[in-house]
């Protein structure tokens, strides 16, 4: 039986593809390799979003391809993100690389791999390493993600992704997203309620709807009663029996409106958590960013939602050395944070990304700035997590068991509504299970608790 084994760099998006490329291989009757080096077929599912994150992919593919000198038959490709932006340099770059897809045609790269590999092994002399080699970059088939819906696997795990729709036109100067998956598109409430209800069948306890600007999601549709299309979606989601707990990421400020704050209040299975991406607590480096909010907007929208759930957890992502930030504007992010007190915040320090404006922006930050700001709103950020995991300890939290520790295999790991992970004994729970428990102790990202 011929082996698959894929790598996926970045965000839940990809995973979620990655998952549903690794299921048609399952469907097609490969397994999955026990390790890179044994793979018949090698993918590497690629992020844009950082410039580290293309290198390592590179760098991965570099390595994996000069390992298997003595397996010529192997397929090499890469899917994704980078593939968007610079298709025809990976070929050059990697000459031993066989098939390159982007973003918007997942559906072929299981046809693309299988047919070289076959090709391949039924060939006396594995000898034409390159020939064949295929490149799959613009494609954008609407139906795209039914073809591969069909293919989903028995599940394993108990929660799972959905992506609800592709593409983001917002165009915040910074970001390569919007030239790599390209324009908005939603997709149909009856698709995804259909997929929904096929994980839950089989076994899915946690459903996240994902999207680029996931509030975005139907703002063609009329508001009726009220409810935007993504509250109605929300609401129809809700109704799916067996389903447990829903998430939805990412949201931005803006479209974020009172019906979709006013969800947190009337819809039980919504979790306790949202992942609200700040970026800058200074409104002349949001305009700057091209994110068109303004500060005050955020700390509202943040409060009215702690007011519709009052255990509410908030995190963020938050850039720091934007071209063009000063000492002061980088103090109001701090103050901002000081504020709101998020139960997490992700830091990145601005790398430019070619072909966005903000690369050309003059008054570049050195990176010893970006640095010294980084690590000082980390200690920040980990000072008012802390406080906020502390206050937790001695509550009862309900969480869903999904898995062991990634720390301590020989321990269980659970998530409450508010996403934070929880560990807990072998042998009290099984995977799948929502199990109340008591928060014993706790560090800045991790709770322990006992039934
Ligand atoms: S909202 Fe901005 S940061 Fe997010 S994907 Fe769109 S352009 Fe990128």
């Amino acid at each position: 039986m011929s082996s698959v084994y894929i790598k996926t760099y970045g965000c839940q998006m990809n995973e979620r593809d990655s998952e549903q490329v690794a299921a048609m291989f399952l469907a097609g009757g490969y397994s999955f390799a026990n390790s890179e080096l044994e793979a018949d077929v090698v993918l590497i599912n690629t992020c844009s979003v950082r410039e580290k994150a293309e290198l390592k992919a590179l760098g991965k593919m570099g390595m994996l391809c000069s390992q298997s000198v003595d397996r010529p038959w192997v397929v090499f490709g890469f899917m994704g993100c980078m593939v968007q932006s610079k298709a025809r340099e990976l070929f050059e770059t990697v000459p031993r690389l066989d098939v390159v897809t982007g973003t918007h045609c997942y559906h072929r790269v299981f046809p693309l791999c299988d047919s070289l590999l076959k090709q391949r092994l039924a060939s006396a002399v594995h000898s034409p390493l390159r020939k064949g080699a295929q490149l799959c970059e613009v494609e954008d088939l609407p139906d795209a993600h039914n073809r591969i819906r069909d293919h989903l696997p028995a599940r394993t795990s108990c929660s799972a992704f959905v992506s609800i729709m592709q593409g983001c036109e917002m165009r915040c100067s910074y970001c390569i997203v919007p030239y790599t998956r390209g324009a908005e598109r939603s997709r149909p409430a009856a698709d995804i309620l259909d997929e929904v209800r096929r994980l839950v069948d089989s076994g899915v306890k946690e459903i996240t709807l994902l999207g680029q600007i996931v509030n975005r999601y139907g703002r063609e549709e009329p508001v009726i009663d009220g409810r935007s299309g993504f509250v109605r979606l929300l609401e129809m989601v809700h109704e799916v029996d067996g389903l447990e707990r829903l998430r939805f990421t990412s949201p931005h400020p803006i479209g974020f409106r009172e019906d979709l704050v006013r969800a947190f209040s009337y819809l039980p299975k919504l979790c306790s958590h949202i992942h609200f991406p700040m970026q800058s607590g200074s409104d002349r480096i949001l305009q700057l960013m091209r994110r068109p909010y303004k500060q005050q907007k955020y700390v509202e929208l943040c409060e009215a939602m702690r007011v519709a759930r009052p255990d509410l957890a908030i995190t963020t992502d938050i850039i720091v050395g934007f071209p063009g930030e000063t000492q002061e504007d980088y103090l109001l992010t701090k103050a901002a944070v000081e504020q709101i007190k998020f139960d997490n915040a992700f830091i990145f320090q601005y790398s430019p990304r070619r072909g966005t404006p903000a690369a050309d922006m003059p008054d570049q930050v050195c990176l010893r700035e970006k640095e010294a700001r980084n690590h000082d709103l980390l200690d920040t950020v980990n000072r008012i997590a802390i406080a906020r995991n502390r206050a937790l300890v001695g509550t009862q939290q309900v969480i869903l068991v999904d898995g062991p520790s990634k720390t301590n295999p020989n321990r269980l790991q659970g998530r409450t509504s508010q996403n934070k992970p929880v560990i807990i004994e072998q042998g009290i729970a099984k995977v799948g299970e929502l199990l109340p428990v008591t928060i014993r102790e706790c560090t800045g990202f991790t709770l322990y608790g006992a039934v």
